[in-house]
């Protein structure tokens, strides 16, 4: 069995995040998606509130399951026994913080390797920031997310 973990914030989750969980989930035979508690965020969704949205969201994927994970990615990828992480990359912007990231978690764990999905075109403007900040000043959102997730979202802002 080859079980692959995307972590993230997924704060919210957009269409960027879903495209990257279908395509990994058809090259692995099991794909986590972990939603990694990071305290030097403050998000605007508790970690219950994305791994609900998460769930919901890959209820149809029989090979995909969602967890939340507080601590180093590499104990995370251990507590699942997955030996690959998945990351999306968009642009180059991208680039040097995920190889830094990769390289640390390869100096961490020697046999836990990162895999990157590159985004498709059409999602890669896209990125959970944005969201938010289209979404604080009442904008439309509805490219980014799906609907369910774009009333959660504009609820948080009281709109
Ligand atoms: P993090 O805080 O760990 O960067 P994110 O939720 O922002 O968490 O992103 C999780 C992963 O998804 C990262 O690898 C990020 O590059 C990737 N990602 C985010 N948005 C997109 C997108 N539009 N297309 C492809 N990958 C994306």
């Amino acid at each position: 069995m080859k079980n692959a973990i995307y972590p993230g914030s997924f704060d919210p989750v957009t269409y960027g995040h879903i495209d990257i969980i279908k395509r990994a989930a058809e090259i692995f035979d099991s794909l986590t998606v972990s939603v990694l508690i990071n305290n030097a965020k403050t998000p605007l969704f508790s970690v219950e509130e994305r791994v609900n949205i998460l769930k919901d969201i890959t209820k149809d994927m029989g090979n995909v399951h969602v967890r939340s994970y507080d601590g180093l990615l590499v104990e995370c990828c251990r507590a699942n026994d997955a030996h690959v992480i998945i990351r999306g990359l968009r642009a180059v912007t991208d680039f040097e913080y995920e190889l830094q990231l990769a390289q640390t978690n390869c100096k961490l764990a020697e046999d836990i390797d990162t895999v990157f999905l590159a985004t498709r075109l059409e999602y890669a403007y896209l990125s959970s920031s944005t969201v938010k900040e289209v979404a604080s000043f009442g904008g439309d959102i509805s490219k980014f997310v799906p609907p369910f997730i774009a009333d959660l979202v504009y609820n948080k802002y009281g709109r």
